[in-house]
């Protein structure tokens, strides 16, 4: 096991150093040992849209907040796209989901923030299982989207990865975090970035001041694109490293030296899942799998 990974309460979580040195926020990336889900979905899977069984996602869930101490996680419905959600203070109910191409926000969400846990719960109903009440914790999916923005404490942003890279943000001045999903289609259509942006217009965060990480995810040693003249724009050519692999942590990286942020303030993780398919979900290894959480958000200062 990698010496970086941190243990609590029985879960393992990768964290990286530049953002551990803040106490009012918690993150994580969580690995897939322990939890409750049983193969194909082996351990500590969070998705509720893989096939798994609602009892053990719901576990899960449960074992997460207890590792963190917090009482609610946020999961947003991902699509690879580059529609950002963002979960503000003066809108608590009522979260905005920006659209990128627009500039515009595309939708109120007022009665569709859906408790993911009742429509677990739906399908737990199905096959005769309950619910303890232990189990009934926050879990919220708040709408579709590929990154998530916000500045209230206690909402821990979820991403779900099996390769996609989960990246994390944090504006220790304004206080502002977000979580960001960019599998391939996100690094191409920079959602990294977008996101970035969307923190300075919404939220007044500096990038200069953003703290940021790369989490574990699809390396250079794996990320092979066979098709890559079909499938990726030439202007990104010159992230290959051979014949069809590419450095898709390197353009991240890029795309945030972009909008400001500085080198010392980015950590890579360096971990690849599918080299370690043992700590992480890989669908480039195993197809059918389950998703690892990255975690990150504001905490309330009686929980830090
Ligand atoms: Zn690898």
């Amino acid at each position: 096991m990698p010496p970086e990974l941190s243990q609590k309460n029985g879960l393992h979580f990768y964290q990286f150093p530049n953002l551990s040195r803040f106490a009012e926020i918690k993150h994580g990336v969580f690995t897939r040992l322990s939890g409750f889900s049983k193969a194909p979905f082996q351990g500590l899977n969070v998705s509720v849209n893989v096939g798994d069984d609602p009892e053990s996602i719901a576990r899960n869930h449960h074992a997460i907040l207890t590792c963190l101490d917090e009482d609610e996680l946020v999961f947003i419905h991902q699509v690879h796209g580059s529609d950002i959600i963002l979960l503000k203070k003066e809108n608590t109910d009522t979260p905005l989901i920006h659209n990128n191409q627009t500039g515009e926000p595309i939708s109120k969400l007022s009665k569709s923030i859906t408790p993911a846990k009742v429509a677990a719960q739906k399908r737990a109903e199905n096959t005769g299982f309950l619910f303890s009440p232990e189990l009934q914790q926050q879990t919220f999916e708040i709408g579709s989207g590929d990154a998530i923005i916000t500045d209230i404490p206690g909402k821990i942003l979820v991403i779900q990865t099996a390769d996609c890279q989960p990246i994390l943000l944090f504006d220790p001045n304004q206080k502002v975090v977000a979580a960001v999903h960019s599998g391939w289609r996100g690094s191409l259509q920079n959602i990294i970035g977008k996101t970035i942006m969307s923190m300075v217009h919404h939220f007044h965060c500096n990038p200069e001041k953003i703290i940021a990480g790369i989490g574990p995810s699809l390396g250079p040693c794996c990320s092979e694109f066979v098709h890559y003249r079909k499938e990726i724009p030439g202007s990104f050519w010159k992230y290959k490293k051979n014949e069809n692999h590419f450095d898709f942590w390197e353009l991240s990286q890029d795309q945030m030296l972009e909008t400001g942020v500085k080198t010392s303030n980015i950590h890579i993780s360096g971990l690849c899942t599918k080299c370690r398919n043992d700590l992480f979900f890989s669908y480039r290894s195993q197809k059918i799998t389950g998703r690892c959480a990255g975690v990150i958000g504001l905490t309330c200062s009686d929980r830090r």
